[in-house]
């Protein structure tokens, strides 16, 4: 293509050549003002200027990069999540809207079980991958001391670089699962865990930008998708207070079995399976109260 496009022009190649790849034609703008640095709105008052030339060639060769699957994040370098701007690569998960959900619906619960709190909420995010979680928490939960833990040391380097950024006070310990905390004898008033729970079953019918793009490590749990509940489910008991909450996200289906998993530890918690937005089961959040 010649190099002298107004915007309009250069979205619209963009759109149809992603179309075209079966990707999403919103990839486009996000690209588009990527390189122009301009807002949503701006961009749209922007239509007909010409974009100049050496924009122009970065711009068409991203939306050939995202044509074959790398995830448009991965070519920006970031994600929002819960409003704010986390830098991701292919170390960690992309934050999915799914998880705010997860942060809206135990940000209630804390609200209504520690009402008149004066000490510190102790809140543990399990598997923190780049930290959206944990980092929203540490920022949302006014008076909270905020630990998260991950295996993948790279994936934890993403996690503290954006708690700097943000200004969250987070401590971060490499570890499998609650293993960190065992030994020292924590005490969490909150854990929390978005954990891999795709069966590994599943892989045959995901599409190749995740598993080309995104960890296998923070994706898959075993034939059923639950392994990693098992595991952390056991060691819940060892590290919560015994006025306490779990919240987990979990996969459409998996909400009766991760709801046994905890009965079995917790018999009298009030447990309850959430659906997202699109009517999935997608949250399982337990209130223990002694
Ligand atoms: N806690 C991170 C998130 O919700 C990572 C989750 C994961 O890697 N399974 O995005």
């Amino acid at each position: 293509m010649e190099t002298n496009h107004k915007v309009y022009e250069a979205l619209k190649w963009a759109s149809s050549f992603l179309n075209e790849h079966n990707y999403e034609e919103t990839i486009a703008q996000l690209l588009m003002r990527h390189h122009t640095g301009w807002s949503r709105s701006r961009l749209f008052s922007e239509m007909q200027t010409t974009l100049p030339a050496p924009i122009w060639t970065r711009f068409e060769a991203d939306v050939r990069q995202a044509a074959t699957g790398t995830p448009v994040q991965h070519i920006i370098g970031h994600e929002q999540f819960y409003g704010r701007d986390f830098k991701v690569n292919s170390n960690v998960l992309i934050p999915r809207p799914e998880t705010e959900e997860l942060i809206e619906a135990l940000l209630g619960k804390i609200k209504s079980l520690f009402l008149n709190r004066e000490q510190p909420i102790r809140i543990v995010d399990v598997g923190t991958g780049s930290g959206i979680i944990a980092i929203t928490l540490a920022l949302e939960v006014v008076h909270s001391h905020v630990h998260a833990v991950d295996i993948s040391q790279a994936a934890l380097d993403v996690a503290r670089s954006n708690a700097t950024a943000l200004g969250a006070k987070v401590t971060f310990h490499e570890g499998d699962l609650l293993e960190p905390f065992l030994a020292e004898s924590s005490e969490f008033d909150i854990v929390i865990s978005n954990p891999p729970y795709i069966p590994e079953g599943d892989r045959a019918i995901m599409k190749e930008n995740v598993l080309d793009h995104e960890p296998a490590l923070a994706l898959f749990a075993g034939q059923d998708g639950l392994t990693i509940y098992r595991k952390l489910i056991k060691q819940i008991p060892f590290v919560l207070h015994k006025k306490g909450l779990v919240a987990f996200e979990i996969g459409h289906g998996q909400g009766e079995s991760v709801k046994a998993l905890l009965a079995a530890e917790y018999p009298a918690a009030d447990i309850a399976v959430l659906n997202d937005i699109n009517g999935k089961e997608r949250i399982v959040i337990a209130v223990i109260e002694g």
